[in-house]
């Protein structure tokens, strides 16, 4: 469990028996994409609602309780949305959410062309000279001033 202290009967109590119905039957469609857990205390999910995109849902806690819910659907009524209820009801089943590694280089490069992959490297470079050397020391046949090698 990743909220503390948290129970099917504490959900019950901040929401309306039919947003809880049909939060739980939210969670039975597999609504909730995906559960992250940015930090220590902060947990946000996506979760697929009527509209086109998703509503994200973000929940902080504590080391004892549930501190703030929010939910990016239009829902005001006073009481957790069947949103929040699908996302906290996911999480009781599941074990203890590990904090999310931000994304790898490897995932964020991977698809750039070699046009924007140079754009990139240019402005790493305006911004920090240094990298040039680092470009430098994988191309030691391309001498500074001099003339290209010939072929
Ligand atoms: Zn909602």
């Amino acid at each position: 469990m990743t909220i503390p202290n948290l129970t099917r009967a504490k959900i019950e109590e901040n929401t309306s028996s039919g947003s809880f119905d049909r939060g739980q039957e939210y969670l039975a469609n597999g609504a909730v994409r995906s559960i992250q857990r940015t930090d220590e205390h902060t947990l946000k999910a996506q979760v697929q609602g009527g509209d086109v995109h998703p509503y994200l849902v973000t929940i902080t806690f504590d080391a004892d309780d549930i501190q703030s819910v929010q939910c990016t659907c239009p829902y005001h009524g006073g009481s957790w949305c069947k949103h929040i209820v699908a996302v906290l009801l996911k999480t009781l089943k599941q074990e203890e959410i590990p904090v999310a590694k931000p994304a790898r280089l490897n995932n964020l490069v991977e698809d750039l062309s070699r046009t924007e992959i140079i754009a990139l490297l240019k402005r790493l470079v305006q911004r920090d000279p240094q990298i040039l050397d680092e470009i430098r020391n994988e191309r030691p046949e391309i001498v500074d001033g001099g003339d290209a090698p010939r072929r």
